[in-house]
């Protein structure tokens, strides 16, 4: 070959690499007054006559159709000379752009933000809450595209608090792909926010309303969680990681290093009960950056955000993160046994309860929640079931079988990490059904095979066999209590649960 050739070869090479690569820029500012976010969508390099962008109808841990686009207003298209170009509507969540020849163009459009929700958008006179998935549009198969955001703020708003990376510009924030940018909440305002650093990683802790943290050592109590989740995984998989702390309201959505949560609207807790309350909420969101973000179930990542995503396998992902609170927060020394006692015979006194128990099984509870996760049919609690209630419940058991059918030498912690190093890090997946339960058998040494009718079926629990098995009692009320004449395999077993 000519070297001529060659040359203008790899030079058509480059230009073709470039104009692959599309540049994807967002600015983003807001009117606090009327409730509105404003985008500014930059899109350069585009390689087709159309281009499809898409807004997701999810959130990833908030199993339900949102239906975001219903917010977008206003949405317009403009070539690079700043002339208006066509467009048209597909579906409830998709926006063909006519760019012709044009490979450079912008879309402009604002986003109504008046709903106070962790997986919602909320933008008032002193602050704005922006979970990506309700903001943001990518274009159709480039969800792996980088993509940046510049926020222009209110005089008012002072602080930016996000897991999202940031850039030399105080207010420029970068992701990798848009995963990252739909899993990186934003609050904007005037928030209080300290930084520490802990065992080699960086935190924030944004607190929007911080009347009363000086009254515990919350921080101090943070760290301690932190170490015992990830010496309990054995790998930090972020870099860092941000607590997003909002005021009084209800409910709190994990993110691989974020979380954002609503709180009592103070820090002056009334009794230490709702401080361990608290912290065992907190516990939970930051433990799901292992168990659902990393451990996972294969339905949920990479998502279709398009339509709903079933998954029999929530009663893991969710019901053993509630399990998981009390152990972490006992290891941590914050709670006491009779704490995680109770809570334990609060959860089983709720299943135990209700006639749900006797229509729907664990397994169902997981794959119908998108019918059910605000369905408040007055026939709910005789007809169905939570696997945030009976899953911890298989936490605690299954902890004990394992323990029990080993000698005490493994336990759940095993079957969590052996998903986390073989299925996330390993194979870069998620696990399937069939994978779990052949886990599990690997880790005892045999088939849970009880266990697995416990969630699979609507057959009644033999609790007081598994309490025996840790050297528990439990009575007609479903209170546990340890038990006096207790020695050898038992004794261990509820040693290593529930400490001395
Ligand atoms: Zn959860």
């Amino acid at each position: 070959m000519k070297r001529s050739v060659y040359l203008f070869l790899l030079g058509i090479f480059f230009s073709l690499s470039l104009f692959s690569q599309t540049g994807i820029h967002y600015d983003v500012s807001f009117d606090p007054e009327e409730h509105y976010i404003h985008l500014n969508l930059s899109l350069s390099g585009l390689s087709e006559e159309t281009t499809t962008l898409r807004m997701p109808v999810w959130a990833p841990g908030y199993y339900i159709i949102i239906d975001y686009p219903k917010n977008v207003v206003d949405f317009n298209a403009f070539d690079s000379e700043g002339n208006p170009i066509s467009w048209e509507k597909e579906g409830k969540n998709g926006w063909v752009i006519n760019n012709g020849a044009f490979r450079d163009i912008t879309l402009s459009y604002r986003v109504y933000a008046n709903t106070q929700s962790v997986a919602e958008c909320m933008v008032t006179s002193d602050k704005a809450f922006i979970p990506g998935n309700g903001v943001y549009m990518h274009i159709e198969g480039k969800k792996e595209s980088p993509v940046s955001v510049c926020f222009t703020l209110p005089d008012r708003w002072k602080q930016i608090s996000t897991g999202l990376k940031r850039t030399e510009d105080a207010n420029t924030f970068y992701a990798a792909d848009f995963d990252i940018l739909y899993d990186s909440p934003v609050y904007i305002g005037t928030q209080q926010v300290s930084y520490f650093t802990h065992e080699g990683h960086h935190y924030e802790l944004a607190l929007e309303t911080p009347e009363g943290i000086e009254e515990q050592d919350f921080t101090g109590d943070l760290k301690k969680i932190i170490s015992t989740c990830t010496a309990l995984i054995g790998d930090v998989p972020y870099e860092d990681y941000c607590f997003i702390l909002m005021g009084r309201g209800g409910g709190g959505l994990e993110h691989f290093n974020s979380q954002a949560c609503f709180t009592y609207g103070t820090y002056h807790f009334e009794t230490e009960e709702m401080y361990h309350g608290f912290l065992s909420f907190i516990t939970h969101e930051y433990f799901h950056l292992y168990n659902v973000k990393t451990i996972r179930p294969i339905e949920l990542g990479p998502f279709d955000y398009d339509r709903e995503v079933f998954t029999p396998l929530l009663w893991i992902s969710e019901g053993f993160t509630v399990y998981y609170e009390l152990p972490i927060l006992l290891r941590a020394g914050i709670i006491n046994k009779d704490y995680f006692l109770k809570e334990m015979s609060a959860v089983i006194r709720k299943v135990e309860g209700n006639t749900g128990k006797n229509h729907m099984s664990l397994r169902q509870s997981s794959y119908d929640i998108w019918l059910n996760f605000f369905n408040r049919n007055a026939n709910g609690a005789d007809t169905r079931i939570s696997y945030y209630d009976k899953g911890p419940i298989i936490g605690l058991l299954m902890d004990i079988e394992i323990r029990q059918m080993t000698d005490n030498r493994r336990s759940l912690d095993d079957v969590m990490r052996a998903l986390y190093w073989q299925y996330y890090k390993e194979k870069n997946r998620g696990f399937t059904e069939e994978e779990f339960w052949q886990i599990c058998t690997e880790v005892a040494g045999q088939p849970l095979t009880e266990m697995r009718r416990y969630v699979e079926t609507t057959c009644a629990i033999d609790y007081t066999k598994y309490a025996a098995y840790a050297g528990l009692e439990i009575d007609e009320n479903w209170n546990i209590s340890i038990s006096e004449s207790c020695s050898g395999l038992p004794l261990c077993i509820r040693e290593s649960i529930f400490g001395k």
